[in-house]
């Protein structure tokens, strides 16, 4: 009673919302956030709080929530609420560190450090050494007794606030520390001592006064609040955006911002800083894996400053930290269950963590790891199955060199494997060249001392990427990995003039335009043109390797086994001749969900026959060519059902316009003319103006909107008959010989029912006669492609007729959004760059829309036919995204090309144990 009062009473207020949190402390062993709060703390702050809450080592700090990130670029500005929770929890860490932020003789120094939900690399920079200023540096100084260290600090501090805040070109600071090195004839940057790096920040100083046009900024807390703001700020950067565009990231989510209390890794040569991996993320072997640099800060081990030491060097110079590193990174992977990507600092010999998470590996080593983890007992299959990206098995598939072409040219230098796979072609030394060279359809290798953030595209573009700097974690192999693109980097041999657009290594020159060739997996680089070849995957599909003599082929079998067990969704292929269907059906497809009849028609010596039946003046004639391409057509089937040995075969009838089996219209014309004017006598004239006329006749204003699909098979039914026998025809041969067939006739872009009763019964006469005429009897069904918005719309009573549905989701989307396939390219990217459409919408299926008329249509379908069989024949049949879309809605099946069939198998399987795609 009393309840039921409250509950209605006009004077009870729900509860006062609790005013909600945006900052998160961590330090001391416990920390407010763990590894589910990505949302909140973005990749890094979870990474963060997780490791302090295990009692690792981690310097204490903060992290203020991706959604301030969201409110500040909306508003631009953070409201007072959430400011003052900033100024508490910079308390609590200036207590935790027991030094104080500003303070002239125990100054509080902090990272600002962005980290959105999905890791971005470099695209957003981290500043150090923040709370410097003049007095901070003196009172550092004679803390520590290091002038070198206190002044390091601050130069380093001057310029990535300068670059990252006040948006100075990194170059006028590297040119200000050049000079300065030059004076002291100091070729390194640890050669500089404490008086020469004072210099270094006056020089600093006067280049952001000059640039600027104001002094660096002294008061601590300003700079807080600068920094904070410049990296919500670069959420929205180009390059940000183009990122996440590539990566499917959405924009909204926004970064969070983290401020740590700093450790040295530049106090000396008991201090180093590092990055490593805990197995190899190219070729996925457990090995431990990562390099340091001594007497270095942050990014310098990346940055190809100086060239870092690989790891295990650590374990001879510093052995304590070493064995400690070892300790705790195995213990991440056990605790993550995945191989690690972690950096650290050691300030005078003590280990910090900094960061770690789920390394970033190629296709070829995700197989690997998630394999050896199940034989190390880390993981299950099922954790396996999730833990490989699906879009990532196509580099397992990408080429390679063939061996004994590759053997005969010398390498004219050798860089480190950063990203396996063989790249072939012209050299460029610009992003911008590689995507306009690329454009025009040259192959291009894309060459630069270092790749940059700003690279992305051109680096997406090349065959591949060539750096003379940086090691193998450094920008342009981290990127190539996870892009797939085959990449060797750190080729010091290289000396690029990027400006003539040419680079010299060991006496020869190369130009813009040569082509080169590398190995991502041995790091060789040759100056030449060498074919490329299939890959070990490849080979044992095509039958010319031994699955046995493939280690890679046996980890890919055993991970597509355990997809297997947990997916609900079949898997065909898009096939439309016999030797696709084999290579489907090696990848593990069970069926043919779209043969594309009229691919027949395309065949050696075929095409004048199509021609002739197209030019036909009467019915008679028209059935003469047709009889002559029965028995092409019967061949073609016989081998694609062969092929599918009893799986489902879904045979499309002729659907597009006629006229593409013509000539081109401007073509005949030109033709002509010539013919005129030069032979008017030739005999070929008659037959080319025969041609042109008919071409006329059959030319459309909008021929995907025209005389194509059902309207043919209505039309013309001799097409239809020819084509029902010649499927029918090879099934009952097949039948006799023993073979099991499943054939299955689809009406293409039926709107009506009507269309498709038309059809049905012309295909039920002429199966019921060859049958009788051959004495089989076989098992078809007859249904109809859905890609007509009409057709979905009228899916129950289409049902009525239709044995089943396949929805043609490349038609489906061009008609729901009136966006023509062909041309949508024109507009695209302007509609991505404006966020009117994330994702292209003929690749990624458009769930909200598309996908609400296929929710409907497969409703109607079963509701009309109890248990239709249902299944997907668009490109988005091979799209992992779609595919989880498809499982939401109960499809039976999805259907793809044949070498996206290993990644449909995997997707179902993600898709099945409801996995977010992306996540
Ligand atoms: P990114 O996202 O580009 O990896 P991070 O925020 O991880 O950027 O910072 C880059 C590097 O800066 C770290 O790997 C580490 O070497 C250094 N760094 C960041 N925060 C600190 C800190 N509190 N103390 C010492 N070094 C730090
Ligand atoms: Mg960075
Ligand atoms: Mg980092």
């Amino acid at each position: 009673m009393a309840k039921r009062g409250s509950a209605k009473s006009p004077t009870r207020k729900t509860p006062k919302a609790r005013a909600r949190k945006y900052v998160y402390f961590f330090g001391k062993g416990k920390a407010d956030g763990n590894r589910s709060m990505k949302d909140q703390l973005g990749g890094k702050g979870a990474g963060l709080a997780e490791m302090t809450n295990a009692g690792l080592p981690v310097p204490p700090g903060f992290t203020i929530a991706s959604q301030v990130c969201s409110i500040y670029n909306r508003q631009a500005r953070i409201p007072a609420a959430i400011e003052r929770e900033i100024d508490e929890h910079l308390k609590r860490l200036e207590k935790a560190a027991g030094a104080t932020l500003g303070s002239a003789d125990n100054p509080l120094l902090v990272s600002v450090r962005s980290g959105a939900k999905f890791s971005m690399p470099g695209m957003m920079d981290t500043i150090l050494n923040l709370g410097l200023n003049d007095d901070a540096a003196e009172g550092l100084k004679r803390r520590t007794g290091n002038e070198r260290f206190a002044y390091d600090s601050y130069r380093r501090f001057v310029q990535m606030f300068g670059n990252v805040v006040l948006e100075i070109p990194k170059e006028e600071f590297e040119h200000e520390f050049e000079g300065v090195k030059k004076g002291r004839r100091a070729s390194l940057d640890t050669d500089l001592d404490g008086r020469a790096l004072r210099e270094v920040v006056d020089r600093y100083k006067g280049v952001v006064q000059r640039r600027a046009g104001r002094p660096f900024p002294q008061e601590p807390r300003e700079q807080l609040t600068m920094a904070r703001d410049a990296v919500f700020r670069s959420w929205m950067n180009p390059r940000a955006r183009e990122y996440r565009r590539i990566y499917h990231i959405p924009d909204d989510i926004g970064t969070a911002v983290n401020v740590q209390m700093m450790v040295f890794g530049n106090t000396g040569e008991r201090s180093a800083t590092g990055v490593g991996f805990t197995r190899n993320p190219a070729s996925g072997k457990k090995e431990f894996y990562g390099e340091f640099l001594i007497n270095a800060q942050g990014e310098d081990v990346v940055a190809g400053i100086r060239t870092p030491q690989p790891i295990r060097q650590l374990a001879e110079v510093m052995p304590n930290a070493y064995k400690q590193l070892r300790d705790i990174t195995t213990r991440l992977e056990r605790h993550y269950r995945d191989v690690q990507d972690f950096e650290f600092t050691i300030q005078d010999e003590q280990l910090f963590m900094l960061q770690t998470r789920s390394g970033k590996r190629t296709g070829y080593a995700a197989v690997v790891i998630a394999t050896d983890l199940v034989a190390e007992k880390l993981i299950t299959p099922k954790e396996a199955i999730l833990l490989v990206d699906p879009e990532s098995l196509i580099q397992l598939m990408a080429l390679g060199f063939d061996p004994d072409e590759w053997r005969k040219i010398p390498a004219a230098t050798r860089g480190l494997p950063a990203s396996p796979g063989a790249a072939s072609g012209q050299v460029v030394f610009s992003a911008d060249d590689a995507v306009i060279w690329t454009q025009r359809g040259q192959p291009v290798v894309l060459v630069r001392r270092e790749t940059t953030p700003d690279d992305i595209r051109g680096m997406f573009v090349s065959q591949g990427i060539l750096t003379a700097t940086g090691g193998m974690t450094s920008h342009a192999a981290v990127v190539g990995r996870q892009m797939g693109r085959p990449a060797v980097v750190g080729a010091g041999e290289l000396e690029i003039d990027e400006r003539a657009k040419r680079f010299t290594v060991n006496g020869k020159t190369v130009k813009e335009g040569d082509f080169i060739s590398f190995d991502g997996l041995s790091g060789e680089v040759k100056i030449a043109r060498v074919a490329s070849k299939p890959s070990e995957i490849l080979q044992v599909v095509a039958g010319t390797l031994d699955p046995k003599r493939s280690d890679i082929y046996q980890r890919f079998d055993k991970l597509l086994g355990w997809a297997d067990r947990y997916r609900r969704l079949e898997v065909r292929a898009n096939a439309d001749l016999p030797d696709q269907a084999e290579i489907a059906h090696a990848f593990g497809a069970r069926g043919v969900g779209l043969c594309r009849t009229e691919h027949m028609f395309f065949g050696e010596g075929r095409i004048p026959i199509v021609q002739r039946m197209i030019l036909a003046n009467s019915e008679a004639d028209r059935r003469k060519a047709l009889d002559e391409l029965m028995p092409l057509q019967r061949q073609d089937f016989y081998g694609i059902l062969k092929a599918m040995n009893g799986a489902p075969v879904t045979i499309r009838m002729i659907d597009p316009p006629l006229h593409e089996f013509l000539p081109r219209r401007e073509e005949l014309m030109v033709e002509v003319a010539r013919l005129e004017i030069t032979d008017p006598q030739s005999p070929a004239l008659a037959g080319k103006r025969r041609m042109l006329q008919r071409v006329e006749q059959l030319h459309e204003f909008n021929p995907m909107l025209g005389h194509r699909g059902v309207r043919l098979g209505i039309t013309y039914p001799e097409i239809t008959e020819m084509q029902t026998r010649a499927i029918v025809e090879a099934a009952c041969q097949l039948t006799k010989e023993g073979v099991k067939v499943a054939p299955e006739i689809m009406i293409p872009l039926v709107g009506d029912v009507r269309e498709l009763r038309d059809q049905k019964a012309v295909v039920d006469r002429v199966a019921d006669e060859t049958m009788k005429q051959h004495g089989v009897r076989i098992k078809y069904l007859v249904g109809s492609m859905i890609e007509v918005p009409r057709g979905a719309l009228t899916a129950g009573q289409i049902a009525t007729e239709a044995q089943f549905f396949s929805f043609g989701t490349n038609d489906l989307t061009q008609m729901t959004y009136g966006f023509s396939r062909d041309d949508i390219g024109k507009f695209l990217r302007i509609y991505q760059e404006r966020s009117i459409l994330d994702r292209d919408p003929f690749t990624t299926l458009d769930t909200d829309g598309v996908g609400a008329i296929i929710r409907f249509g497969v409703e109607r379908g079963r509701k009309a036919r109890p248990g239709l069989k249902i299944g997907i024949c668009g490109e988005h049949g091979g799209d992992p995204a779609s595919i989880h879309f498809f499982e939401q809605v109960g499809l039976d099946y999805v259907s793809c090309s044949p070498y996206r069939v290993p990644i449909a198998r995997l997707a179902a399987a993600q898709a099945a144990l409801s996995v977010k795609v992306g996540d």
